[in-house]
């Protein structure tokens, strides 16, 4: 894997800034302000995406903000310029999600995913814009899913993992009823400041336990150890090289007003004196496959494409883990040609060595 592809498997669109949750640990900067992507810029990414859809499977994901709080009107009036060989997708909190929203899932052939951090004890960072805790609001959202049968996926922040936590986000997941949970141990990213660093010990008793946990009732697709063992996999049978992408997916987001970040959502909407605004440019004056022809060009990822071949010279992860996310290596260490960050220690490392000591305990006895 070298270099940036210039062909992106997805696009991230940011239908608005506003999300009607305050949870503390969310790293968007405009959260409180709606400020709304207009259809012009909808347009000019549909026009694009046609030919990398004509490429194969491609997905647009609406993720906010909330992409929800748009409202149905408007966001229909977005997806109406992408074609018919376009999957929609869309996270949401859910707490918006009823039956009305539901028809509209199912018109338009939406794939949901729902955050939420395990049962009500562990949802304590959830609340309203008042301060109210969210959880019968996600619940409710939820029920409405249930209702409509229309199936849905999780995604599960974790600010504590260690063991225990694991087995009983297990065995809520299971019973939520969700066909596939990604796990996302807290980040310190964006506005979000708090710490993350974690007892290396805690961090991999704590992917142990939820490998064991999965093993005995499988039924859900768990994201982050279906990759560990697909890697186990084809280092056992001499294939780990032909894992990773032959070129890091461009990842472009359109943030409402247009302008495109690639490689990381989260970088959207902040600004560095020596990075600018991270932008490589933006779809209402230039196409966007001319912007991701570019993408080198723009000083930071340069920076971060360096950071990438250290990582590739250097750390005996990486045939997993691919140099992890830019966004990480920026707000926790200030820049992108550095490499190993707290993030990729609990998500990459410390899950690989889960996964593994997993097997190990669970290693067949000879007879
Ligand atoms: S685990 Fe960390 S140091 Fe290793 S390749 Fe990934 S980002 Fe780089």
């Amino acid at each position: 894997m070298r270099g940036i592809s210039s062909v992106p498997t997805y696009v991230v669109m940011q239908p608005t800034t506003l999300c009607n949750l305050d949870c503390s640990y969310c790293y968007l900067p405009f959260r409180a302000a709606d400020k709304r992507m207009p259809v012009e810029v909808a347009e000019a990414v549909a026009a694009e995406v046609a030919g990398f859809a004509s490429a194969g499977r491609f997905s647009v994901v609406w993720h906010g903000g909330e992409p929800l709080a748009a409202g149905r009107e408007h966001l229909a009036a977005l997806l109406a310029p992408f074609g018919e060989g376009v999957e929609h997708h869309v996270q949401t909190n859910a707490t918006l999600i009823d039956d009305a929203w539901c028809a509209f899932f199912a018109e338009h052939g939406m794939r949901v995913s729902v955050s939420v951090d395990g049962p009500r004890a562990r949802n304590g960072e959830r609340v309203t814009r008042g301060g109210k805790p969210a959880y019968d609001r996600i619940l409710r959202g939820v029920e409405a899913l249930h209702r409509h049968e229309i199936p849905f996926s999780a995604l599960c922040v974790v600010g504590d993992p260690r063991a225990g936590v694991a087995a009983e986000l297990y065995e809520y997941f299971l019973t939520l009823g969700c066909e596939v949970l990604g796990i996302n141990v807290e980040e310190q990213e964006g506005v979000n400041l708090r710490g993350n660093r974690h007892d290396p010990a805690d961090v991999t008793a704590f992917w142990a336990e939820l490998v064991t946990a999965w093993r005995r009732d499988p039924r859900i697709h768990l994201r982050e150890v279906e990759w560990s063992l697909r890697y186990a996999g084809a280092v056992l049978d001499g294939t780990a090289d032909e894992l990773l992408p032959r070129r890091l997916d461009p990842i472009p987001t359109i943030a409402h007003d247009g302008s495109v970040v690639l490689l990381s959502p989260e970088l959207a909407g902040f600004h560095d004196l020596r990075y600018g605004d991270f932008t490589s440019g933006n779809v209402l004056t230039t196409p966007l496959r001319e912007i991701l022809a570019r993408a080198a060009e723009t000083p930071w990822i340069a920076e971060f494409l360096r950071g990438v071949e250290d990582c590739r010279a250097r750390c005996p992860y990486f045939g997993f883990c691919g140099g992890a996310h830019a966004a990480n290596r920026y707000f926790e260490r200030g820049r992108f040609d550095v490499t190993e960050t707290e993030h990729c220690r609990n998500s990459k490392i410390r899950l690989l060595e889960g996964v593994l000591d997993h097997a190990r305990d669970h290693q067949p006895t000879a007879v």
